[in-house]
């Protein structure tokens, strides 16, 4: 993943570095570097965070106007100073940062080693395209430029790309291919990021680089080329991104803030889409395509992780409500397994950052099978949105911490818009009943607002099962995904082993784990499946289980048999998965913080999966 900043012009560089590191620190924090061009290229480079390369360097002299820095999540070679950005060529040459995966890096060393007996310090694939940048430039006598394009023709994989040269110091090269690189246009200064959130505080014109693009910045001048060397025109895009909104505004934890900004950001997504008076959904990302989405025999979700979640949200609330055949595929397992796509398929990709490697690839193979793909991003300008026929933003505003919490409920507002927009247009859903459930949608955030007053109640059973080392998840049709979810929160920032399933499930296997040491969350809400649900817990209970049950409020059923309970607002079941999720992240959120996890930047995990 790795997050990348590059900085070209007048002011010091290494703050502006430092500093963009920092807000790119969710793509990976295994180790940092910095590489500045002074009287010749310095580099420093550290294990570990941040602000552990800002405490190395505070003895070391850090001046310079151009330099490039690299924030790491190790995909070759274990996270140390050596493996750690930037890399410079064996004869110091050329020092890059490099945010992918170099393929062919095996077969390239084993090249380079007897070509010109060329040895890597580091384990990393990044050091070896270092060197062969290297090779070609000193064999065929080119510019860097021009070296840079011709290793780069020789390279499988993925790259952002940013590359000093100790003969051209006056400018940056930054190349793409399947790893983003945005680039900020400035007065008479560039910065380059991975996104652009360490960019908007100095410039909101942002060129976005494009797969196979190479660009050579020097303070005064900009060249964009595809790698085979035509030139292109930059187009320069207005950015609409608040700084505010990538800080943490006096929370504790951008997972934090992230929860509470909930009603806002769901607000945020539905707005323009939906009307109350009168209640109408509008999609208008969805026009050009809607010939194919009218005849779509079958809809395919691709997605990973929290999104997949959503994905499953989506397909209850579409197949219910719209009657039309969704599968919800993990775009991992869906880009190798050589899937059927026809062309009367729609696919709808989910991803947060619109950067997800798998996503992205699943997004290319669906296209090239001849279906019709739409995205829902977060990230405007990404590259699945870019690559996709039609989408619909989910407008969460920048989402920083690892552990998804407000991107998911803006995808599943999406998603649910998307039901009932469809279930309108095929005439599978009764005026009434369309009207009401956007009503139901318009109150998610005052109903989001109440259970967050709850706050307190959710710290205290937290204390009470921090140390619990499993839990288990039980959620039903609609609220099953919710189950997931909730685990997946879990896991993923408080290190406590969670399982989710469907809550019929429990009796094939998981109930041989119950016992009194056992915390069993279960989303118990007023739908059709109530009853099933109570006779669960009584299933929990008879075995001596301890249940946290997400309840309706006034539900003094549950409240019997359950140990805890959560209550949320009564909702359509339809709605319900926006509004119960909430309680199940802030359980999780609030573990981890008692257990002193680090909550923003979950070990071995980052923010944008942009690698496989
Ligand atoms: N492959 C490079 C490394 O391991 C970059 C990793 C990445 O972008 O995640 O250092």
């Amino acid at each position: 993943m790795c997050g990348i900043v590059g900085y070209i012009g007048n002011k010091e560089a290494f703050p502006i570095i430092i500093n963009g590191l920092k807000r790119l620190e969710y793509r990976g924090y295994d180790s940092a570097g910095i590489a500045l061009v002074q009287n010749g290229i310095v580099q420093y480079k550290k294990q570990g965070k941040v602000a552990d390369l800002e405490q190395f360097s505070c003895t070391k002299n850090t001046s310079g106007s151009i330099g490039i820095g690299h924030t790491r999540w190790a995909t070759h070679g274990e996270p140390n100073d050596v493996n750690a950005h930037p890399h410079t060529s064996m004869h110091g040459k050329f020092t890059i940062i490099h945010n992918g995966i170099i393929e062919n890096y095996s077969s390239l060393c084993r090249q380079l080693a007897e070509r010109g007996a060329y040895k890597c310090a580091s384990e990393t694939d990044t050091e070896i395209l270092a060197n062969l940048i290297e090779y070609v430039y000193e064999k065929e006598h080119v510019s860097a430029e021009k070296a840079v394009r011709i290793a780069l023709s020789q390279v499988e994989g993925a790259y952002g790309l940013l590359v000093l040269c100790a003969d051209e110091p006056d400018k940056i090269i930054a190349a793409r291919n399947g790893s983003p690189l945005v680039i900020g246009v400035g007065n008479g200064e560039y910065f380059l990021a991975s996104d652009a959130t360490p960019i908007v505080e100095y410039t909101n014109r942002i060129i976005y680089l494009n797969d196979k693009e190479i660009a050579v910045i020097s303070k005064h001048e900009l060249s964009l080329k595809t790698l085979f060397n035509d030139t292109l025109t930059p187009i320069i895009q207005e950015l609409d991104l608040d700084i505010e909104c990538i800080e943490k505004a006096g929370f504790d934890h951008f997972m934090q803030k992230e929860i509470f900004e909930q009603p806002k950001s769901i607000t945020d997504t539905f707005r323009g889409r939906a009307s109350k008076n009168p209640p109408e959904i509008y999609l208008g990302g969805l026009y050009n395509v809607m010939d194919k989405l009218d005849k779509a025999d079958r809809i395919i979700v691709v997605a990973c992780g929290t999104s997949w979640h959503a994905g499953l949200v989506g397909e209850y609330a579409i197949e219910e409500l719209a009657r039309i055949p969704v599968e919800v595929e993990y775009a991992s397992e869906f880009r190798y397994r050589n899937p059927i796509i026809r062309a009367n398929d729609v696919v709808i990709a989910i991803s947060q950052s619109g950067e997800t490697a798998d996503t992205l690839a699943a997004v290319r193979l669906a296209k090239n099978a001849g279906a019709t793909v739409i995205g829902v991003c977060n990230v405007v300008g990404s590259s699945i949105t870019r690559e996709t026929d039609a989408g619909v933003y989910t407008h969460a505003g920048p989402e920083i911490g690892v552990a998804s919490t407000k991107a998911f409920t803006a995808q599943v507002t999406v998603l649910t818009m998307m039901a009932l927009f469809l279930g309108k247009r095929r005439k599978e859903l009764a005026t009434e009943r369309y009207e009401e459930l956007i009503t139901e949608l318009y109150n998610v955030p005052a109903l989001i607002e109440e259970i967050l007053l709850d706050n307190e109640k959710y710290l205290h059973v937290a204390r009470l099962y921090k140390d619990a080392p499993n839990s288990i998840y039980l959620g039903r049709g609609i609220l099953f995904p919710v189950a997931l979810e909730g685990a997946l929160k879990m896991k993923e920032i408080s290190y406590i082993h969670a399982e989710g399933y469907p809550a019929a499930e429990m009796k094939h296997g998981p109930i041989a784990l119950i016992d009194e040491n056992m915390p069993v969350i279960i989303i118990a809400t007023k739908d059709k499946s109530y009853d099933k649900v109570v006779s669960n817990i009584q299933e929990v209970k008879a075995r001596k289980g301890k249940v946290i049950a997400v309840v309706s409020k006034g539900d003094t059923v549950i409240a019997q048999l359950a140990d805890h309970v959560f209550e949320v607002p009564e909702c359509d079941s339809f709605i319900a998965p926006l509004t119960t999720v909430v309680p199940l992240q802030l359980l999780s959120y609030h573990v981890a913080v008692l257990r002193a996890c680090n909550v923003d930047q979950p070990r071995n995990l980052a923010k944008s999966v942009t690698v496989e």
